[in-house]
């Protein structure tokens, strides 16, 4: 089914995205796979090619670009190509709109400019090692000193830590105020008492650099506060909602680029003197698959219009990366079945495929919280 929402403008930008990701990501990935991170020139690539922070206003250097199916595209395609270590996604789409939505005009000028260019890479500690779903149970604190923010505490999972220049951090500045005395502080790299751990050794995502954030006695000036003192609950509240859209974007290009090459397989791969995509069993399986990725296509490619138009409701988001990341773990455990052994050989991109989709689930919000969350608009 062709999809109707992109015009010619997208499409140029898609192949040209295409072009970028087959010269300067595709050759590279494997040995980011073995470093376990990206380096820091293939950020100044994508940020010389336009490809960061597209969002950003015209007066800090930016594109101003707030229609969404841009990054879409970018995530698909880093899907499609099975090029998942980049975070281009979560410094664009994910932190940067903390900075570029609710930073001041100084903060702004600080640190935008370097965000557009990959200079200033970023990321966001939200999760504790003791607090994940429930967000407001975190324990990392900012005391006022002055002009000043003391912090102590620890960050778990943060997702381009190792690289980051700028990482956003939630903290207790309120401890009376419970989930309302939450605030949102920037942290630069290199700041005293900031140390970031190495990459964590994940099941999949491996050329993706999370890590442990420990803050002890980091001094932050009280001007790095993003939005005001308070609102931190608040913002990740209505941020969480695009990360959870380019999750579950991401999370249907994955299964649209497994399908593709499973199909490509099943067309080649012989048994019993037959292609295995003729088996009652495989055909019946690629069927199941294909009309449950283009069901979900349409329904995504529907979300992202109205994420544009700003009428997507935060319980539709949640369904999206619900059922999207949920379609993504079936459709490519299918796969890695139609594929036999090779399936299991991690040179095989469904194999890759495979031992990067199991994060989805559970990154930015359980798929539990998720249904919570959906179950509560509907009066339950
Ligand atoms: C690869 C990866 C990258 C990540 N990157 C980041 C990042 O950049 N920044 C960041 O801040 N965090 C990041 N996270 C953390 C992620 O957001 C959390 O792991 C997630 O929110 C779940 O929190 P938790 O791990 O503490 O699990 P828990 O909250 O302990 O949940 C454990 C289980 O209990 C279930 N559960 C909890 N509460 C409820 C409830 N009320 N009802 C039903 N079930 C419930 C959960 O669904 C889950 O199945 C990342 C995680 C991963 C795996």
């Amino acid at each position: 089914m062709k999809r109707t929402i992109f015009d010619g403008d997208h499409d140029l930008f898609r192949s040209s995205v295409r072009g970028f990701i087959e010269r300067e990501i595709k050759p590279h990935h494997d040995h980011w796979v073995a470093e376990r991170i990206v380096p820091r020139e293939a950020w100044l690539k994508a940020g010389a090619q336009g490809l960061l922070c597209m969002s950003a206003p015209e007066e800090y250097g930016g594109a101003g670009v707030e229609d969404f199916r841009y990054p879409a595209i970018l995530a698909e395609e880093l899907q499609r190509a099975n090029c998942t270590g980049p975070g281009f996604g979560i410094h664009s789409n994910i932190v940067a709109p903390y900075i570029i939505r609710y930073g001041t005009a100084e903060q702004k000028k600080r640190w935008v400019p370097g965000m557009i260019s990959g200079d200033t890479i970023l990321a966001i500690g939200m999760t504790e090692p003791d607090a994940g779903s429930d967000l407001g149970a975190i324990r990392t604190s900012a005391i006022e000193d002055g002009d000043n923010y003391v912090v102590n505490g620890a960050k778990a999972f943060v997702t381009n830590a190792v690289n980051a220049d700028v990482i956003i951090v939630s903290c207790v500045t309120d401890p009376e105020k419970g989930q309302w005395g939450i605030s949102l502080l920037a942290i630069e790299r290199g700041t005293e008492g900031l140390q970031v751990g190495p990459p964590l050794a994940k099941v999949g995502w491996h050329a993706q650099d999370t890590a442990q954030v420990f803050l002890n006695d980091v001094v932050v000036p009280q001007g790095n506060v993003i939005g005001k003192p308070g609102q931190g609950t608040f913002l990740m509240g209505k941020e969480l909602n695009q990360e959870r859209l380019l999750i579950a974007v991401s999370a249907l290009a994955a299964s649209r680029a497994a399908l593709d090459w499973t199909i490509a397989y099943c067309k080649e791969r012989q048994a019993f003197g037959q292609p295995i995509g003729t088996f009652q069993n495989s055909r019946f399986l690629l069927a199941e698959m294909e009309t449950e990725v283009t069901i979900g296509q349409t329904f995504l490619d529907r979300c992202v219009m109205e994420w544009n138009a700003g009428s997507l409701r935060a319980d539709e988001v949640a369904m999206a990366k619900w059922w999207a990341t949920d379609l993504q773990q079936r459709t490519i455990d299918r796969c890695v079945q139609l594929h036999g052994g090779y399936g299991y050989m991690a040179e095989y991109p469904i194999a890759q495929a495979w031992l990067d989709m199991r994060w989805t689930p559970i990154g930015g919000g359980t798929n539990e919280i998720m249904k919570e969350m959906i179950g509560r608009m509907m009066g339950f």
